[in-house]
C-alpha cells in the first residue's frame, strides 16, 4: 500500500513530458549568472569586467556566511556585473559572460579519487560546498549546511525526495529513469557523511517505472524505495516525513527536529557528479511545458540561460501565453517576461494559456480549503483577516505554519486568491515585527 498524509489535493497531472528523454541545450552566446540562487547571503563577485573565465571556475562566493559559491557555466569573458530582478522578484546581482564556445575546463575541476568509505564527513561537506550545490527541489537551501546541521543533530533518517508532485514537472522523473546510478551514488555519499546504514527514496506511485528501475540498480536492502500516494503536496517536507516515518515535525521546526534530513533526487545526482567528475553545479534539468510551447521537453540547461533561449530550443511558442511560470503551476512564480534566467532551483518553465474564468474572490464558506490544507489551517479565515488588514488575527490563526502549497486556492470554488492574501499577511507581520524592533 502506498503511504500518504491528511489533506492535499489531486490536480490534473499534465505530465506531458514524462516520455521525453533529456535533451542537452547548447550553451547560449551570452549568459547572465545570478549571485543569489540559494537561501542565505548572496555570493560576492570574484571576477571583473573583461576578465577571462573557464568552465567550472568559481566566479562568486562569500566564505564568511551561509552561501553557495557560483561557478562559470561556460568559458569566455566577463561582460560586467549588473543588478536586476530575478525570477522571484528580488533585486540581485548578475555576472554576464560572453561564451567563447571553447568549453575550456578550469584546473579546479578534479574528481575525488579516494574511495568514499575512506573519506571523512568534513571532506564530503567541503566538496559539496565547493561544488556550489543548493537544494534543487525548491527553496535552494545550501546542501553543505543542511548536511552539516543534520550531522550535528544526529538525525537517524535520510529521505530522498523523488516525489515531484507538482503538475507538469517531469525533470526528476527523467533523471531517475536515465541516471539512476547517479542518484543512488549521491545517496551513498550522503549515507557515509551522516554515518547512516540505510536511506529511503520516497517516490509517488505515478512513477512506478522509476521505482522498479531504482530497485534493480540498488540491489540491497540498505536503500529502500518507498511508494507514496500520488497527491499534492506529497513532496513537502512535512508531508514526506509523515508519510515515510509517521513522525510529525513540530510547528515552526525543521525535519531535523523529527530526526530526519531530506535531499531532493536531483541534488543527490549533483553531489555524485561533484565527486565523480569534479564538475560543480553549472547546469540542471528543466521541464519546459504547457499548452503554449511547441515541443514540451526535458532539457539540461546551463545556469544563467535566458528562458527565451530555452523556449526557442523547444520550438518556440505555439501561441502567446497568458502565464509564464518559473517552477510548477502550484508553487511556481509568474514572470513578467521571458528574460528571467535558469537558476539552480528552476525545475520548470511553463507557458500556459488563459484558464477559464472563475468567479473572483468570493468566499461561499464551503470549507473546502480547510479540508485540503495539509497543515490543518483554516485558509478562509487567514484570507478574510488579511483582506481587511487585521494581520495580528492571521497570526492567531497560525499564518506562519502555511507552506504556501496552493492546495486551498486550487479547490476554492470562489476563486479566492488565498495564497496571495496569506503571503501578504506574512510580509506585513514581518514588517510590523521589524518596525517594533
Ligand atoms: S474554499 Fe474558497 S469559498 Fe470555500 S471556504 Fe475556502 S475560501 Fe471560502
Ligand atoms: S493555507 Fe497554506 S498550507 Fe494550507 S493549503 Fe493553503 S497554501 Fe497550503
Amino acid at each position: 500500500m502506498a503511504f500518504t498524509f491528511k489533506g492535499g489535493v489531486h490536480p490534473r497531472e499534465w505530465k506531458l513530458t514524462e516520455r521525453s528523454p533529456i535533451a542537452k541545450l547548447p550553451a547560449s552566446a551570452h549568459l547572465e549568472v545570478p549571485l543569489q540562487q540559494h537561501i542565505g547571503a548572496p555570493a560576492a563577485a570574484l571576477v571583473q569586467k573583461g576578465e577571462g573565465v573557464k568552465l567550472g571556475q568559481v566566479i562568486a562566493d562569500n566564505a564568511n556566511a551561509l552561501c553557495c559559491p557560483v561557478h562559470a557555466p561556460v568559458s569566455g569573458t566577463i561582460t560586467g556585473i549588473t543588478t536586476r530582478m530575478d525570477a522571484s522578484g528580488r533585486m540581485i546581482e548578475y555576472i554576464g559572460i560572453d561564451n567563447d564556445f571553447a568549453d575550456t575546463l578550469s584546473e579546479t575541476v578534479l574528481p575525488h579519487t579516494r574511495p568514499i568509505l575512506e573519506t571523512s564527513a568534513e571532506e564530503i561537506i567541503a566538496r559539496i560546498r565547493a561544488a556550489g550545490i543548493s537544494g534543487m527541489g525548491g527553496a535552494g537551501f545550501p546542501a553543505y549546511a543542511k548536511l552539516s546541521s543534520a550531522i550535528e543533530s544526529g538525525v537517524d533518517k535520510l529521505i530522498v525526495n523523488a516525489c515531484e508532485c507538482e503538475p507538469y514537472l517531469t525533470a526528476d522523473h527523467r533523471l531517475l529513469l536515465e541516471h539512476p546510478d547517479a542518484v543512488v551514488g549521491g545517496i551513498q555519499i550522503l549515507m557515509r557523511a551522516l554515518d547512516l546504514a540505510d536511506a529511503t527514496i520516497a517516490i509517488e506511485d505515478n512513477k512506478r517505472d522509476a521505482a522498479i528501475l531504482l530497485r534493480s540498480v540498488i540491489q540491497n536492502d540498505l536503500i529502500r524505495v518507498h511508494l507514496l500516494q500520488t497527491k499534492y503536496p506529497q513532496g513537502d517536507e512535512r508531508q514526506i516525513v509523515f508519510a515515510v516515518t509517521g513522525r510529525q515535525i513540530p510547528a515552526g521546526k525543521l525535519p531535523k527536529d523529527a530526526g530526519c534530513v531530506i535531499f531532493n533526487a536531483a541534488t543527490c545526482a549533483a553531489i555524485y557528479d561533484a565527486f565523480v567528475t569534479g564538475l560543480p553545479l553549472v547546469s540542471r534539468i528543466v521541464t519546459v511545458s504547457g499548452d503554449c510551447v511547441k515541443k514540451p521537453s526535458n532539457v539540461r540547461v546551463p545556469i544563467g540561460t535566458a528562458f527565451k533561449d530555452v523556449i526557442e530550443f523547444c520550438g518556440g511558442y505555439s501561441a502567446e501565453p497568458d502565464k509564464l511560470i518559473a517552477g510548477g503551476p502550484m508553487m511556481g512564480v509568474c514572470q513578467w517576461d521571458d528574460n528571467a534566467v535558469v537558476t539552480k532551483t528552476t525545475s520548470g518553465i511553463l507557458a500556459l494559456s488563459k484558464v477559464p474564468h472563475r468567479e473572483a474572490d468570493v468566499c461561499v464558506h464551503c470549507g473546502k480549503c480547510a479540508l485540503a490544507c495539509p497543515m490543518y489551517l483554516e485558509p478562509l479565515y487567514l484570507a478574510a483577516y488579511a483582506r481587511i488588514g487585521q494581520y495580528e488575527r492571521c497570526k492567531d490563526f497560525d499564518v506562519f505554519s502555511c507552506v504556501e502549497c496552493g492546495s486551498c486556492a486550487h479547490v476554492c470554488p470562489g476563486g479566492v486568491p488565498l495564497v496571495q492574501y496569506i503571503r501578504t499577511a506574512k510580509v506585513k507581520l514581518k514588517e510590523l515585527a521589524a518596525a517594533k524592533k
